[in-house]
């Protein structure tokens, strides 16, 4: 990234310091054009006044050179030799044959020169032409802005270059650094540290409401697995725990038979009822897990209208033996169509009734009320104490086991209770006195409803 920009702003100084050289070099140019053209009209008008001279040429030379304030006027032989100059002495002057302007001037035609003089470290313009026989008359003018623009340019340049280099240095730290700590707000973002980060440039601003969003996406969802993974170890140590004890029962049992301690017919007859029990009850763990687990992972179920009341009558009547043995009055009142999944309604309302009956007092009733929407399974039984109302719907939950050791569920069915209603579109509720009854609610909303 640091190189980059680095790359970037130096094409940037590259680019403006071209222009900048073009622009200087053009306005060198227009000045020499403007010169070079002013120097000619000057040569044409003294090469006139020089055919007539017949004197001192030195002295014609300076007053020519007195036209123009810098002109310097020399007059030369075709040899090159000079023979007059308005500036110098031409005895100690060299030969200027070698001189392109002279060339041109010796055959015949105008002769234009520009270049550094060797002599005076300065650009000059030159033009030169030949006005008699053996005679040339060359004019030369000092062009000092070329010399004084060049030393600004390249002192212009190297400050600008030092200011450049410090400033570029300064702003690409300034951009990393911003663009750094950026992307540790992003990281933190990410990790859940900080909900929105700053934008350190505005045109970030959108791409970071984005991750922001994203990173609260996932953070739930990473907290929703979170919880899963824990629910499913602490399910999977409840289920192991809830079948240890049966298993370590059957095992005594057996062994008991095995090394003949039961010796009369009714101990053996205990031992094998004790083992029959203790497996019905693991059998029965095991299937409150299969269809736990079954209620979390199905997909395809079908959904139809089911009338609650005849799942009801069924479950009263499924039901009856054991409300018979304990003297309770099982009622179904009101009527209710839903629509749902019908196996799903069938095991709610199962739960729900048999732990009415379960938990309920002999002699005492139950009642499966249908009303719109809403399934009530009510109880005058033994009722629940109200600090285990809240955990009574989660797995493996039980209310103190000595109330009743006759009684021995698996702490799994009003679990079932919720998972089915939520996926039926209803949420379960209970209430519920100590001692004097329980009363389950199963509220639907219409968002299942095919219309
Ligand atoms: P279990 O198989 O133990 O009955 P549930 O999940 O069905 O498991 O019930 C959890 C606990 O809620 C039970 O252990 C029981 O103590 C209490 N409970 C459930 N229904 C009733 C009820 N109708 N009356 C009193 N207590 C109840």
């Amino acid at each position: 990234m640091k190189r980059k920009l680095q790359k970037i702003y130096w094409i940037g100084v590259i680019c403006t310091l071209i222009m900048a050289t073009i622009a200087v070099f053009m306005l060198i140019a227009f000045r020499i054009i403007d010169k070079n053209d002013s120097l000619i009209s000057i040569l044409e008008t003294a090469s006139g006044w020089t055919q007539a001279v017949d004197g001192d040429l030195n002295a014609h030379a300076r007053s020519i050179a007195g036209v123009s304030p810098r002109l310097r006027v020399t007059f030369l032989m075709d040899s090159g030799f000079v023979l007059a100059d308005s500036e110098g002495e031409a005895a100690e002057m060299s030969n200027h044959l070698d001189r392109p302007e002279i060339q041109a001037a010796i055959n015949g035609e105008i002769g234009r020169s520009f270049r550094l003089s060797g002599t005076q470290s300065v650009f000059m313009l030159y033009a030169a032409k030949r006005v008699s026989d053996n005679l040339i008359l060359r004019l030369s003018f000092p062009i000092e802005i070329i010399t004084n623009a060049l030393i600004v340019y390249t002192i212009g340049i190297i400050m600008l270059l030092v200011i450049l280099i410090i400033f570029q240095k300064r702003a690409v730290l300034h951009i990393t650094g911003a663009v750094a700590t950026q992307i540790d707000d992003v990281r933190r973002t990410l990790e859940g540290e900080i909900e929105t980060p700053k934008a350190v440039f505005s045109e970030f601003q959108p791409a970071l409401d984005n991750i922001s969003y994203q990173a609260k996406r996932l953070n739930s969802d990473l907290k929703e697995v979170r919880r899963t993974l824990s629910l499913r170890s602490d399910f999977v140590a409840n289920a192991s725990h809830e079948l240890r004890s049966p298993l370590t029962s059957v095992m005594g049992f057996a062994e008991m038979l095995d090394e003949g301690l039961a010796d009369t017919p009714e101990e053996k007859k205990m031992c094998i009822q004790t083992i029959r029990s203790e497996c019905s009850r693991m059998l029965n763990v095991v299937e409150d897990v299969l269809l736990l687990s079954r209620a979390e992972r199905e997909k395809d179920l079908i959904f139809k209208s089911v009338s609650v009341y005849e799942v009801a009558n069924e479950i009263a009547q499924a039901l009856s033996p054991q409300a018979a043995e304990k003297n309770i009055d099982l009622r179904v009142e009101g009527t209710l169509i839903l629509y749902s999944v019908e196996k799903d309604i069938w095991e709610i309302l199962y739960n729900l009734t048999s732990n009415g009956i379960r938990y309920g007092k002999k002699g005492g009733w139950v009642k499966i009320c249908l009303k719109k929407d809403e399934i009530i399974v009510a109880d005058n039984g033994i009722g629940i104490e109200e600090m285990h109302l809240p955990h009574l719907f989660e797995q493996f939950y039980r209310v103190d086991q000595s109330r009743d050791p006759s009684v021995r569920g698996t702490g799994l069915g009003l679990s079932i209770v919720r998972t089915l209603s939520q996926r039926n579109g209803g949420s379960v509720s209970v209430k519920s006195e100590y001692g004097k009854g329980s009363e389950f609610s199963v509220l639907f909303s219409n968002k299942q409803s095919p219309d």
